[in-house]
Formats: structure tokens, C-alpha cells, sequence
């Protein structure tokens, strides 16, 4: 038995039933789904630019303790056509395979989610557990705005998602008790 095993991602399910109720249109049947909040249907170079943003901005090297001494680097990749959203690496090498149907800023913050989580905490904690789910709702009140927030959240306390300590970030007064330490490099 290893010393140190993964914790069992025991609420993926839930989560994403909450995304799907917090962030997209009722489904129509023949229609590609829309978003609530945000963008839809980007280009790669359109994803690239969105994430970029959000790795060049002095919140989220605060927010996340980013290291001064390199840059995050985070490459959006189209993959396979109708296949996941897929997100590997760590902050600083890396990668978000985003097919079409997956170009839409919730879901990119969502896989940036999981790089943010991976660096910080390593790769043993729950894929899509409270850790998760506290880094997203960060970016999300951040970057898609606080109705879109308070949108996630209300879907998170409604489905029993946990997120741990959670409000709405401000950059002059960070909150979260759990904040991670320095982000290491692997
Ligand atoms: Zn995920």
C-alpha cells in the first residue's frame, strides 16, 4: 500500500451538476449549449489570451503566491474534437486541451482550477474535491464576475458541494484561512 494515497474524488459528480445548473442555458434539444456568464465558443487563440490574462495579473500572483522569480505559463491546446476538457501540469508548465464545446470561460477557469490546485497542493489531494472547489469559486468571483459567484455558490450549498471557507475575493483583504503555501515547482 502506498504511502500516501489519492484521496477518492468523491464529489466530481456533484460538481459538475452544479456548473451545469449555475452556468449554462436550459438545454435545448439540436442547440449547442449556452452560457450564462461569460464567453462561449472561443477560438484557441481566444482561450489562450483569456487564460494569459488571468496568469499575467498582479491578483492572481497575490492570490495564489505565485513566485516572483517565474512566470506562469499555461498552454491552450483545441484537442481531440468532442472529447473532455482536459488539464495537465502546473502553473508553470501547463496544459489545457479545450475541443470546441469546451471554449467557454467557465470551463476554462475549471480546468485552470486544477493546474492551480495540482501546483499547490500536489497531486494526491481530490481531483475536483473542497480544495478545488475553493481555488475555482476564487477565479470565477474574479474573473467572470460576483453574480456568476454567487451563482456557483448558491448551486454548491444546494448540491452538498464542499468548498471549505469561502468569500468573495478582494484583493486588499484575502480571507481564506487555507490559503496554499508558495506555489512549488513541479
Ligand atoms: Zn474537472
Amino acid at each position: 500500500m502506498p504511502l500516501v494515497e489519492r484521496q477518492r474524488d468523491s464529489q466530481r459528480k456533484k460538481l459538475y451538476r452544479a456548473e451545469d445548473v449555475a452556468f449554462y442555458e436550459p438545454f435545448i434539444p439540436g442547440e449547442a449549449r449556452k452560457s450564462v456568464f461569460g464567453r462561449d465558443g472561443l477560438s484557441v487563440a481566444e482561450a489562450q489570451s483569456f487564460i494569459d490574462g488571468i496568469l499575467d495579473s498582479a491578483w492572481f500572483r497575490d492570490e495564489f503566491q505565485v513566485s516572483d522569480r517565474r512566470d506562469p505559463l499555461v498552454e491552450v491546446v483545441a484537442g481531440r474534437a468532442n472529447s473532455s476538457a482536459r488539464a495537465g501540469g502546473g502553473i508553470y508548465t501547463g496544459r489545457i486541451s479545450a475541443p470546441a464545446w469546451a471554449r467557454r470561460e467557465w470551463v476554462l477557469l475549471h480546468e485552470l482550477a486544477h493546474i492551480v490546485t495540482r501546483t499547490a497542493w500536489g497531486p494526491y489531494v481530490a481531483a475536483h474535491g473542497w480544495l478545488f472547489a475553493n481555488v475555482y469559486l476564487r477565479l470565477v468571483g474574479r474573473f467572470l464576475g460576483l453574480d456568476a459567484e454567487a451563482a456557483l455558490v448558491a448551486a454548491f450549498d444546494a448540491g452538498r458541494v464542499k468548498y471549505g471557507e469561502y468569500e468573495s475575493p478582494e484583493p486588499e483583504a484575502p480571507v481564506f484561512d487555507g490559503r496554499p503555501v508558495a506555489l512549488t515547482l513541479f
